[in-house]
């Protein structure tokens, strides 16, 4: 997958330094306990820590989180959903011809198979999110099984990119267990390039603003259409931002892509 090497690189440098920059400083501390040992064991979690807990941030290459930057096309995808407001995104999607990718939870796909018909009939890509939308960075391989299976099962038809279905990790922690588990799954772990917290709703005028600030070629944007625990979320104030967003990414000469379409390298 086109991940952004150099970006990737840059960002593996940035914790390795910060990593080095923790130990020689809990050297002195960790001295009378013996140890430049604890303290590159001190570097070694620090850095694990940042790859569990910083969607972005994979040593191992198995997070997607940004296409091409020489490709101006934008990825709006949605997490959490369906929810109450589903239709109403779908209906401003279908409206101005855009396609989108929505990581489905599966409880709530469940609850509301229509809007997972009409998503996927309607030519959006469909994405995994779980079940129950529980973190997954401190499941069993076979609890993360469980998870992705069921919710599978709730959601139906998972959408592939280069060759693998897509799933998003709940809050976008991870580990090695699920890296492993997802891959022996036939999954790949997709993140975000920018999230502008459309969840907390802040009103949509200030989701608007937060997109423009963040958009730029080849961008993952993480808005959501339901909540993790509660099925009646409201986000129409994300259905409100939406028509905005579009017009102005489009205005600003950018254009749409799915997830498989953005790492298939589909035009
Ligand atoms: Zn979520």
């Amino acid at each position: 997958m086109p991940l952004r090497t150099k970006t990737f690189v840059g960002l593996a440098i940035a914790a390795w330094l910060a990593a080095v920059v923790l130990a020689v400083l809990a050297a002195p501390i960790l001295k009378p306990f013996g140890s430049a040992l604890a303290a590159a064991a001190l570097g070694a979690g620090g850095l694990y820590a940042l790859f569990v807990y910083y969607p972005k941030f994979d040593p191992t290459g198995s997070t997607a989180w940004q296409g091409g930057r020489q490709d101006r096309r934008i990825a709006i995808t949605f997490d959490d959903g369906p929810g109450p407001d589903t239709a109403a995104i779908l209906d401003v999607l279908k409206t101005k011809g855009v396609k989108a990718t929505f990581f489905f939870l599966g409880a709530n796909a469940a609850r509301l198979p229509d809007p997972v018909r009409r998503a996927r009939d309607e030519g959006h890509a469909v994405g995994n999110h779980g079940f129950s939308h529980a973190k997954m960075h401190r499941m069993t391989g076979g609890v993360v099984e469980r998870e992705v299976l069921s919710a599978e099962d709730a959601i139906g038809e998972i959408s592939t990119a280069a060759g693998r279905k897509i799933l998003r990790a709940p809050h976008g922690f991870k580990s090695l267990t699920l890296v492993c588990t997802l891959r022996r799954l036939g999954y790949t772990l997709v993140a975000w390039t920018a999230g502008v917290w459309d969840s907390d709703r802040p009103g949509a005028a200030v989701i608007v603003k937060r997109v423009k600030a963040a958009v730029r070629p080849g961008c993952i944007l993480l808005l959501h259409d339901g909540d993790g625990t509660r099925p009646d979320a409201d986000r129409s104030q994300t259905a409100a931002a939406l028509k905005e967003i579009v017009d102005f990414c489009l205005s600003g000469g950018y254009k749409f892509a799915t997830i498989p379409e953005i790492f298939d390298g589909r035009p």
